[in-house]
């Protein structure tokens, strides 16, 4: 298959949404890293390598052959990390004379000889990327990341080989041009339209003058994204916070204290206490600081990083959407924004705006209440100290607001964690919501190779007690394991090839010590289930084509089935089947889980209204026209009139969850235009909610509705049309600012 949708790789825990920490991650991560590289030119040295490499392709390479294990699921106790360039190598050749043969087939084209074909291509290379792309991340080694970091240019050249390759765009086109009268089935016709779209795309329909342009473009903007990436992780080390007294440090506790401690002795700088920094604005410890000039400090050294001197980023950032909007120009679009959201669900930088335009004024109201909240803490305790009173300040928010919440809901984790234990929440919470509304059911198989030994795989039974798919679930954060938490998808469903899904969620819980149990945050339950309904997705998958297979639709779609589900976790009926104490036995108190569930919704105007200052500084970034970007030395004050038009002006200001220089989502990691993607989904996955709760909730008669017109349909139908059959008409915002508590704070 030949796999284009320039899909990003979450890398670290910061590629999340706003409001709750996780990621996601498809299946499409092969040419993820292809289109976040950008295209290079071919070089023919490494086009003789590749050759050289399929002859040396042992036949006992585990990526030579289909597995034979139940599923196809990858054979991981054969897998050595040495295998993966060979097999890496011998794909790309392979796939490469695929489509030189495909280009040059003497017979006229046709949708089998030419799509379907170019369908059929690349096994061995999607064998190997499904397997390397999610090992990579879950459980990597040096000589993996080596291997990515050698592998992501050549995926980059193979891209361009062939979908700047002439011969082969004018057989997609003539067929293109025949749709109407070649008689399709409409998974088939839409392929053909998708490829069209893929090769247009990428510039196919360019002059050869303009293609040279367009791919020195992409170099040069491949070459821009990585300095960009590498200046911020030196700028994040360089910017860390050196404390001289532990007294500072109050507030902290004796782990996080240690910790600092040992930071700095690593730098050589015995005695003292290093703060590193996150990559958000926010830094979770200002929720615990009490010295209010440390806070500040941190703050300042938050958002003033790679702002100027010798890990700059803003001069970067000018040349960044500089080429972007001239390479948008070159494909015929009217910005960056317009050419990456004509292939969302979104469809237009205007429809972006009109969303983020609706969302913005409750959010701003309801933070501005939060303010007002925190601002009385801080004028009691100025009061009752006889100090003076301050105006809250952006480095207060979090410790103040931390305050604010105990007083209201009353509660601490140590309270609620002993109910969530990790296999009772996974098999009588997560499993048990998917049995009652899909009526799948789940074993547990411990004779098949797994990559390491704590990760688990149950075998997914349909209604009718058929085999459905593989479940793999790595729970436990390792050295090697990204953190956050993501789906991903190792063997693709698809009828063409016969095969059923295999997928794993991964997330980052902390192992306890052997014996102890393994209990859980509210949080990471809610994780669990978000997690599955991307695993739901994958698993449902019932398509022709591989292209279109579960979770393969564009980011601001694929968060609304893994947002959905989390509504499970807190459902009466789940919650009183899971929440049960580790011990004991006993559920939840009612008390308790008021408490839980009212505090779900504190603090969401600031997170949103951060989420969405960061979302309309992409937005302004990307939809600047060629010619109208500014020159570096004008880059922050842009920053500064656009945050400024974003707000309403009155009162507290939320600060963007990322500042311009070092927003990485949209300078480095492929979210440029599209960092709106997870509120856009989530008002999907609000109003899906609504509809539950309006139609009885957790039945199978619901489910199957559901399954049918969403999740067992991937990409092969319209994502919109998708949610428009389910629900009888478009999305509606309101079940959203319910969910989040932003109603009735409009004024
Ligand atoms: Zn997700």
């Amino acid at each position: 298959m030949f796999r284009q949708k320039n899909n990003p790789v979450p890398t670290q825990g910061e590629l999340m949404q706003a409001s709750t920490r996780r990621i996601t991650l498809c299946g499409l991560m092969l040419t993820a890293i292809a289109g976040m590289t950008g295209c290079t030119t071919a070089d023919n040295g490494s086009a003789k390598a590749s050759q050289a490499a399929t002859a040396a392709l042992a036949a006992n390479s585990p990526f030579a052959q289909v597995s034979s294990l139940p599923y196809n699921m990858p054979p991981f106790d054969r897998i050595k990390d040495s295998d993966y360039k060979p097999a890496f190598e011998a794909g790309m050749a392979q796939q490469r004379q695929e489509a030189r043969a495909i280009a040059t087939n003497s017979a006229a084209p046709s949708f089998d000889n030419t799509i379907v074909a170019m369908e059929r291509s690349g096994q061995m290379l999607s064998r190997v990327s499904e397997v390397f792309f999610n090992l990579v991340s879950a459980n990597t080694s040096p000589e993996l990341d080596q291997t990515q970091q050698e592998m992501a240019p050549k995926l980059a050249d193979h891209k361009d080989a062939i979908f700047l390759d002439p011969q082969l765009f004018a057989r997609v086109e003539q067929l293109y041009q025949q749709r109407s009268s070649l008689g399709l089935d409409p998974e088939s016709l839409r392929l053909l339209e998708r490829y069209r779209t893929e090769f247009v795309r990428a510039g196919a329909r360019l002059s050869a003058a303009d293609k040279d342009q367009l791919r020195k473009l992409n170099q040069q903007i491949s070459s821009l994204t990585t300095q960009f990436q590498q200046t911020l992780l030196k700028a994040n080390n360089d910017g860390a916070v050196i404390v001289d007294r532990q007294a500072d440090l109050d507030g902290l506790t004796p782990e996080q204290i240690s910790a600092a401690a040992q930071a700095a002795s690593s730098r050589k700088l015995d005695g003292k206490w290093l703060i590193a920094l996150q990559n958000t604005t926010d830094q979770p410890l200002l929720a615990q600081l009490k010295n209010r000039q440390l806070r500040e400090r941190l703050y300042t050294a938050s958002i003033t990083r790679a702002n100027g001197g010798s890990d700059d980023n803003v001069a970067g950032v000018a040349q960044i959407v500089k080429l972007r909007a001239q390479r948008a120009a070159l494909l015929g679009y009217p910005s960056h924004a317009a050419y990456e959201l004509e292939d969302e669900t979104a469809g237009t930088p205007d429809a972006v705006n009109r969303m983020l335009a609706q969302l913005a004024p409750p959010a701003a109201a309801n933070a501005r209440k939060e303010a007002a909240a925190i601002q009385q803490v801080i004028d009691r305790q100025a009061k009752a100290s006889h100090a003076k009173p301050f105006k809250l300040q952006p480095w207060d928010w979090a410790f103040y607001s931390e305050q604010v919440r105990k007083s209201r809901y009353n509660f601490d984790e140590s309270q609620i964690k002993p109910y969530f234990e990790l296999n009772n929440v996974l098999q009588n919470g997560v499993f048990y919501a998917a049995q009652q509304l899909y009526g799948i059911s789940f074993k547990e198989r411990t004779d098949l190779p797994v990559y390491q030994k704590d990760v688990r795989v149950f075998e997914v039974f349909d209604q009718d007690g058929s085999p459905l798919a593989l479940f793999l679930f790595d729970p436990f954060a390792r050295d090697n394991k990204q953190g956050g938490a993501w789906m991903n998808s190792y063997v693709p469903q698809s009828r063409l090839f016969g095969t059923k899904p295999v997928v794993s969620n991964n997330i980052n819980i902390v192992k306890p010590p052997a014996g102890k149990p393994v209990l859980l945050t509210f949080d990471e339950v809610n994780t669990m289930f978000h997690e599955f309904g991307h695993a739901l997705h994958g698993m449902f998958s019932s398509v022709q084509y591989p292209m279109f297979s579960g979770a393969s639709v564009p980011p601001d779609f694929v968060e609304y089935p893994s947002q959905f589900n989390e509504m499970w976790s807190h459902n009466p009926q789940v919650l009183a089947h899971y929440a049960k104490h580790y011990k004991t036995g006993k559920p939840m108190p009612r008390a308790l889980v008021n408490k839980v569930l009212a505090a779900r919704k504190f603090n969401a105007g600031f997170e949103t209204s951060e989420y969405l200052a960061a979302a309309m500084l992409d937005q302004a970034w990307h939809q600047l026209p060629a010619g109208q970007t500014p020159a570096a030395k004008d880059v922050m004050a842009f920053e500064a009139k656009t945050l400024q038009a974003a707000s309403s002006g009155d009162g507290y200001v939320v600060p963007p969850r990322y500042h311009t220089q070092y927003f990485q989502h949209i300078f480095a990691n492929g979210y440029a235009a599209g960092y709106y993607a997870y509120i856009w989904s989530d008002v999907l996955a609000k109003d899906t909610e609504h509809w539950m709760d309006t139609h009885g909730g957790l039945k199978r008669a619901n489910g199957d509705l559901l399954r049918a017109k969403v999740l067992s349909r991937g990409f092969s139908a319209d994502p919109s049309a998708q949610f428009k059959d389910f629900y009888g008409r478009g999305p509606e915002v309101e079940p959203l600012l319910e969910a989040r508590g932003l109603t009735g704070v409009t004024k």
